[in-house]
């Protein structure tokens, strides 16, 4: 099939301009979506600015709950973000019962927060917000401007697709061990548990003295990810892989004109889970993060775009919007009505703390 760049223009339909009249060029086409990549790391950096803010102060509570005195240093709500297996627990109990976690009530909120982005603006949870997924493109970004100075390696195809499949296992354990196989007795007694209490003090125990596998597989992870583009989210994460899943129901996507497309493939270069765009009419993967940075880096005008099936193109900015204005809403509407915060007094951690050896 040939491209629009293999065909030969005809003879001109205008005469040809008179020597006393300058000829006029036509403006040099900028993409007016340039901004979103500088837009979409200023949202990124701030929420993970935020996160290193929560974890600072989540910090300060647990060495407070440590000590013999009153506690008076608050627990931030938002640590809960980092403690994705107990809020599928709890999701699975308030599906089954109504009843909303008392334990890590925030942890659930950003899950269901999270699944319903993807329900409705693909996976831009992970390319907007996720501080993991920041990390990651972060290293992206220091592997093409130190290892790959010209161009990443594509992964290829045969390899790409069962690497894929790896987060998917992964899933797939947590679902069955969570979602088919633990009854709801099961359930009530994890989510009581002392050790569920802890658990965001257990996971700042495991990154504050890493062991020594710990730092191999860390620092295995960062290795791999400077030479492979975005390694973690594209093959290990679960949580991605789940709101893959969701995304399939999203209505927008990446939509390609193929008449405006002059094949340049900077779309396809540009994809942080290398899906090949510029051979796409929509992109409706299970791998793309909503990331927009296809849609910034086209170079042909009116080319790519985001639509929701059977619509004109709608501005890409709607799915970053989209995303954002879930995540808020959930936030608020949780804070409004009191599922936000635990209501545990500071004793019942010092206890759980002290019989789990924490500290
Ligand atoms: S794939 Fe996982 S780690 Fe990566 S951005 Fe998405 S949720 Fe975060
Ligand atoms: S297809 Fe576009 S929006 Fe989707 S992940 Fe790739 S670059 Fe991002
Ligand atoms: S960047 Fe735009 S013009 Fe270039 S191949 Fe991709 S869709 Fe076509």
């Amino acid at each position: 099939m040939s491209s629009p760049l293999d065909r030969r223009p005809g003879p001109s339909p205008h005469p040809p301009p008179s020597p006393d009249v300058a000829p006029r060029r036509e403006a040099r086409w900028v993409n007016p979506h340039g901004a979103l990549p500088r837009v979409r790391w200023a949202v990124q950096l701030a929420y993970l600015a935020f996160l290193l803010l929560v974890a600072w102060q989540f910090v300060r509570f647990h060495a407070a709950v440590l000590g013999d005195a009153p506690v008076t240093v608050a627990r931030p709500p938002a640590v809960e973000a980092f403690l994705p297996i107990a809020a599928l627990v709890a999701a699975k109990r308030f599906f089954l019962t109504g009843y909303w976690d008392a334990v890590h009530p925030a942890g659930l909120t950003i899950f269901l927060a999270a699944l319903a982005t993807a329900f409705v603006a693909r996976k831009a949870f992970c390319s907007w917000i996720c501080p993991v997924g920041t990390i990651s493109r972060a290293l992206e970004w220091v592997g093409r401007r130190t290892i790959w100075r010209r161009r990443w390696p594509a992964v290829p195809r045969w390899l790409d697709l069962p690497l894929a499949g790896v987060k998917y296992l992964l899933l797939g354990f947590f679902l069955w061990t969570v979602v088919v196989a633990m009854p709801l007795e099961a359930i009530d007694g994890f989510l009581r548990a002392p050790f569920n209490l802890a658990a965001d003090a257990k996971m700042l125990a495991f990154f504050a003295h890493p062991s020594a596998a710990v730092v191999a597989v860390l620092g295995g992870l960062v290795a791999i990810s400077l030479v492979v583009k975005h390694a973690w989210c594209r093959y290990l994460c679960p949580y991605g892989a789940l709101l893959g899943l969701a995304s399939l129901l999203s209505p927008v996507s990446v939509r390609r004109d193929p008449d405006a497309c002059n094949d340049c493939r900077a779309c396809t270069r540009a994809c942080p889970s290398e899906i090949p765009v510029h051979a796409r009419l929509r992109v409706l993967s299970t791998e793309c993060t909503g990331c927009m940075s296809c849609v910034a880096a086209c170079t042909a005008r009116d080319c790519l775009g985001v639509t929701r099936r059977g619509t004109r193109a709608w501005t890409p900015w709607v799915v970053p919007a989209a995303a954002l204005g879930v995540m808020l809403g959930f936030w608020a509407i949780a804070r409004a009505t009191g599922f936000w915060e635990a209501a545990i007094p500071a004793e019942a951690y010092r206890f759980a703390y002290r019989l789990l050896g924490i500290g």
